[in-house]
């Protein structure tokens, strides 16, 4: 079993308290790897060494130009090595292969686009309306960032918030999901290889509360870039007002996939399976809501049931799996909590809705693939995010109910529309309270289109290219050039 150190000033270092935790292959449900167990000490060697890179050091001197061809000698590393890479995060989180294949494959875009930005960071010359005045704007980085990620896609997560921050000119610290560590470990050893002076790049492992807050708390961060739960986020957001640091946070959703009965139903029905069951459900942009008219409801809901009955659960690694194991044993917990739940409450179960016990499956945490209906807008399955594969499915009459019950949730990360209607596709876009819509798809993503969340889904943006901004700082400069000594020293100017 392979022990990794943490990477800290282009350096592999270990734990200061000599502790490593158990990576845990979901499938198997073994430990495979140790990750550092890190811990304020930790955390202050790698806050550091990204403050020097910050500070002193080459980083601090080179052109943006230079910057930018070392991250596209890293994208081109991210590419050969992508095989390997995408292994490693199936062991880690029990994704399928096909599905971290396909990110690891799209990644280097990231780090290519935002590359792309480096050297296009420009300020501006204000027409000032204050005579003899030469009055302009810097865009500067914002300093040491640390980037704290969540377990389901750990490196994408770091190429959405990284390529950005690493483009404007900042030095990162990245604290991976305890659950999902070694794909960071392996991915930062790239960054050296590209040829990134040392500090720049820094990874650092362990559970939250303990090196997590640490992070936030050091003087010399000046940012943090958050994804994961909202409950985490809130925390964290909280603790970081007291050093006034700036944040950002990509946080969960119960995103609504509103289907008209004017759609094409084969494409809606694949739209609203691929968004609930990919990734066994655990992703942020799960369409856990799917809002179906009434006039189609119960044909709709059949096709849905036929389509999830052919989901073959099983070996993540394996390319006709469709369904792999929950990530982490609270998850599991949690999704057949949820399952409970929502029979307690008066929801009907027409598919799954228990853990699924298949005679091929081994020790992994698996569950059904599961769907209600007669769902009502106030139940605990309408309302709180599960992260696993399980639909709840709520009936509407017309356009106005679909926006009523899509905007009751504290939630605005994403929603699907389906129809044939182009007006109504445009009025439904502009009423939905979330980061993103999407109409006659879903689940599409680009490092070309900005991401990231409304109300409780989250503060900021990524990828796109006003993504940027959240690691720039902007410095307005005055230069007078007036040799006239001021009249009055005691008002304003
Ligand atoms: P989580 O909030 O439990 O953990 C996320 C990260 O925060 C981990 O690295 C964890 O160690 C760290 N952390 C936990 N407590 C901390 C603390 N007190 N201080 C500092 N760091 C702390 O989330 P998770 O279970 O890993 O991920 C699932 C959640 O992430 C879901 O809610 C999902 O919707 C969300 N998510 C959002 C997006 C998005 O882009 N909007 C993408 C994927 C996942």
């Amino acid at each position: 079993m392979k022990k990794y150190n943490h990477f800290i000033n282009g350096q592999d270092v270990a734990p200061t308290n000599g502790n490593w935790i158990d990576s845990v292959d979901p499938y198997r449900g073994e430990a495979w790897a140790q990750i550092p167990q890190g811990n304020a000490a930790d955390a202050d060697l790698a806050v550091m060494a990204a403050h020097r890179a910050m500070t002193e050091g080459p980083w601090a001197q080179m052109n943006p130009s230079e910057r930018a061809r070392l991250m596209i000698r890293l994208a081109d590393l991210i590419e050969k090595n992508a095989e390997h890479l995408a292994e490693i995060e199936v062991r880690d989180n029990g994704k399928l292969l096909t599905e971290m294949r396909g990110q690891l494959n799209y990644q280097p875009n990231w780090w290519r686009y935002f590359a792309g930005l480096a050297d296009k960071i420009e300020g501006s010359v204000m027409p000032i309306d204050k005579p003899q005045h030469f009055t302009y704007t810097r865009q500067e980085p914002v300093g040491v960032v640390v980037a704290i990620t969540a377990w389901n896609s750990p490196l994408l997560f770091v190429a959405w918030k990284c390529a950005a921050a690493i483009a404007a000119g900042c030095t990162v610290v990245i604290k991976p999901s305890e659950f999902a560590s070694v794909s960071t470990l392996e991915f930062v050893q790239l960054t050296r290889e590209a040829g990134f002076p040392d500090g720049v790049f820094n990874v650092v492992t362990g559970y939250g509360a303990e090196i997590g807050s640490a992070l936030i708390d050091h003087p010399q961060v000046a940012k943090i870039t958050f994804t994961g739960s909202d409950a985490t986020g809130a925390l964290i957001y909280a603790q970081a007002a007291k050093s006034m640091k700036r944040v950002s946070l990509e946080l969960g959703g119960k995103s609504p996939n509103i289907v008209f009965d004017d759609c094409n139903l084969d494409a809606a029905a694949s739209g609203v399976i691929s968004g609930i069951f990919a990734a066994t459900g655990q992703t942020c942009i799960a369409g856990s809501r799917l809002l179906v008219q009434n006039s189609i409801k119960a044909q709709f809901t059949e096709k849905l049931v036929q389509l999830g009955l052919t989901a073959r659960k099983g070996d993540p690694m394996k390319p006709d799996t469709n369904i792999g194991p929950v990530t982490t044993q609270p998850q599991y917990e949690k999704i057949l909590d949820y399952m409970r739940i929502a029979k307690q409450e008066g929801a009907r179960c027409v598919l799954g809705g228990g853990p699924a016990t298949d005679a091929n499956l081994p020790g992994g945490q698996f569950v059904e693939p599961t769907i209600f209906t007669d769902v009502t807008p106030e139940m605990r399955i309408a309302k709180e995010e599960v992260f696993g594969p399980v639909l709840s499915i709520i009936g509407f009459e017309d356009e106005a109910d679909a926006i009523r019950i899509a905007n009751d949730t504290i939630y605005g990360l994403a929603a699907g529309i389906w129809t044939k209607d182009m007006g109504r596709s445009f009025r439904m876009s502009a009423a939905i309270k979330a980061g993103t819509i999407w109409v006659n798809t879903y689940r599409a993503i680009s490092y070309m289109m900005p991401f990231g969340g409304m109300k409780h889904s989250g503060i900021g943006r990524e990828s796109g290219i006003v993504a940027i901004q959240e690691y720039l700082e902007t410095k307005s400069v005055w230069i007078s050039y007036d040799d006239n000594v001021p009249s009055n020293p005691f008002v304003m100017r």
